[in-house]
């Protein structure tokens, strides 16, 4: 634990920033997880740019959970080691990709980036002007998970339009 680091935070305890780094970080694996499992499941029309999309956001996850992990320990902390309390732990919900159906999987994905703006966007929040460190990784996952919810509501809405464009040929 570096004490200069963790002395230059202003009006909030370092336990009380990686406690809610701990949350995020749970959230990190299990939509890395979520995002591994969908591009192997997923079905249906446009499929392969779906994985890819996919497979491009797990690497993102995994990366969040590096930057995480490694300014809980900055501060002190201990990232959770224990893989069966990421759920309990977790902002965001795991939700298994019980339906393949591609437009599901997108569906599922963008509810989890939603969740995961709402969690930075309130991280950076609380940290801004208290614990910049943080405020700039929480800002820069921030600006991803924006890119996130774009890149797949963008997917949906082609595959959402391409289906409708076949369904008003064939009548
Ligand atoms: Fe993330
Ligand atoms: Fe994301
Ligand atoms: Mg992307």
């Amino acid at each position: 634990m570096a004490k200069r680091g963790i002395s230059i935070l202003k009006g909030i305890e370092a336990k009380e920033v990686t406690e809610l780094l701990n949350k995020a970080y749970c959230d990190e694996w299990l939509a890395y997880y979520q995002y591994f499992i969908e591009s192997k499941v997923v079905k249906g029309i446009m499929k392969d740019a779906a994985i890819a999309e996919l497979t491009q956001h797990a690497a993102d996850e995994l990366r969040h959970a590096n930057m995480v992990a490694d300014r809980i320990l900055q501060l002190g902390g201990t990232p959770i080691l224990d893989p069966k309390d990421w759920i309990t732990h977790s902002n965001c919900d795991y939700d298994a990709p019980e339906d393949p159906n591609v437009l599901s999987i997108l569906e599922q994905s963008i509810k989890g980036e939603q969740c995961a703006i709402s969690t930075y966007s309130a991280l950076a929040d609380i940290t801004r002007d208290k614990d910049i460190v943080t405020y700039d990784i929480v800002s820069q996952i921030l600006a991803d998970e924006v890119e996130h919810e774009e890149d797949l509501q963008a997917l949906y809405d082609d595959i959402h339009e391409f289906i409708a464009e076949i369904k008003k040929n064939i009548q």
